[in-house]
Parts: structure tokens; sequence; C-alpha cells
């Protein structure tokens, strides 16, 4: 008879969260089980950014495709959500952008009973994850993540910055 397997801990959905936690029990020295309902990520049209094109339609295995109801204020119609179907869930389809949310947002969440998730708790856990190219009390360089400017601004990119400079807003070295 097989013997049966055992585990600390069952996490539902290899998406960025369950990889995380499950990361984090496993060097804890824990037991854990991963299930995900989709198939690998080892596909180029996932590893390669101008494979996305192909993931964002209803026909693709890695993505759900979800729709919303139909919505009264744009004439009714149904927006379309991408959500990952793949281990790695979501992040292994996402646009790779690396931005923060407003602290003033979390300052609020936290006014309205968030409590703990205001943005100086937050700021230690964000600089933790990254590995950051520039070291600053807002960035992390030890982490599992690697965050850069981009590097190659293409001339709409510049000329939109440009713009907003010349419209009076200071352009800033890190927007978070
Ligand atoms: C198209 C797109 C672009 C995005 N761009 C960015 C970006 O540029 N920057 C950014 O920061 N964020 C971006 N995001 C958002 C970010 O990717 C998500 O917020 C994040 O991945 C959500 O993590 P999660 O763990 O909550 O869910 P997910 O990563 O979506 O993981 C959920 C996982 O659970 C699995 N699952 C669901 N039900 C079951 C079940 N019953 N059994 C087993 N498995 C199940 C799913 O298959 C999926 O793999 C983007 C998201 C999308 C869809």
């Amino acid at each position: 008879m097989s013997e049966a397997l055992e585990f600390d801990y069952v996490i539902g959905g290899a998406g960025s969260a369950g990889c995380v936690l499950a990361r984090r029990l496993a060097d804890a020295g824990n037991r854990v089980l991963l299930i995900e309902a989709g198939p690998r990520d080892n596909s180029w049209v996932i590893r390669m950014p101008a494979g996305l094109r192909s993931i964002f339609k209803p026909s693709s295995r890695y993505n759900y495709w979800f729709e919303t109801e139909p919505q009264r204020n744009l004439d009714n119609r149904r927006i379309q959500q991408p959500r990952g179907r793949v281990l790695g869930g979501s992040s292994s389809i996402n646009g790779m952008t690396w931005l923060r949310g407003h602290p003033l947002d979390y300052e609020r969440w936290e006014q309205e009973g968030a409590t703990n998730w205001g943005w100086k708790d937050c700021l230690p856990y964000f600089r933790k994850i990254e590995r950051s190219d520039v070291s600053s009390a807002y960035r992390g360089t030890d982490g599992f993540i690697h965050a850069q400017r981009q590097e190659h601004l293409c001339p709409l990119n510049q000329a939109f910055l440009d713009a907003g400079v010349e419209a009076g807003f200071p352009l800033t070295d890190d927007v978070n």
C-alpha cells in the first residue's frame, strides 16, 4: 500500500501570493502542497515579452479572460478582465510595471480601520521585496524582485515627460 503524503500547509493557487507564501513556509521547514489550476509557465509566450499578445485573447490556455457584469455607465458594455491561469498566476501575464500605491492611500486605509497597514508599516516590506539599482530610504537592494528604471525611453515617452515639465510639473527621480 502506498504511503499517504502529509503536508503542514495546503495552498490553493500558485499566483503571486501563493508562490510567496509557499516559499516562505517551505524556507521555514514546513511541508507545503501548492495546488495550481493552470499549466506550467515554461512557454515562450510567457518568457518572451513579445509573446504576451497571444495570451490576451479568450482562447489562451493561460488566461481566465473574465468579463464584468454589464456596466450601466459604459453603455452596458462588459469589460474584459484578464487573469492569469498558470503557474505564477497573473504575475506570469502581467505588464511587469513596478509601482507602489500612493502613501496617502495607505494612510487613509489605516484611518478607516486597517490598523498597521499605514505607509510607515508597509514601507519596510516594500523595501524588503526589492532588489533595486538605486539605494535610498524608499528603495531596497537585497530582495528577490529586480526593479529598475526603464532603460530606453522611446521618443514618445520622452516627449510626454518633456510636455509635463513644460506644463509646470517638476520631474522627479522616483515617483514612489
Ligand atoms: C494583464 C495584467 C497586467 C498586470 N500588470 C501589472 C503590472 O504591470 N504591475 C503590477 O504590479 N501588477 C500588475 N498586474 C496585477 C498583478 O499581476 C496581480 O495583482 C497579482 O498577480 C495578483 O496576485 P494574486 O496572488 O492575488 O492572484 P494571481 O496571481 O492571479 O494568482 C491566482 C492563482 O490562483 C489560481 N487558482 C484560482 N482558482 C484556483 C483553484 N480553485 N484551484 C487552484 N488554483 C486556482 C489561478 O489559476 C492563479 O494562478 C496585472 C494583472 C494583469 C491580469
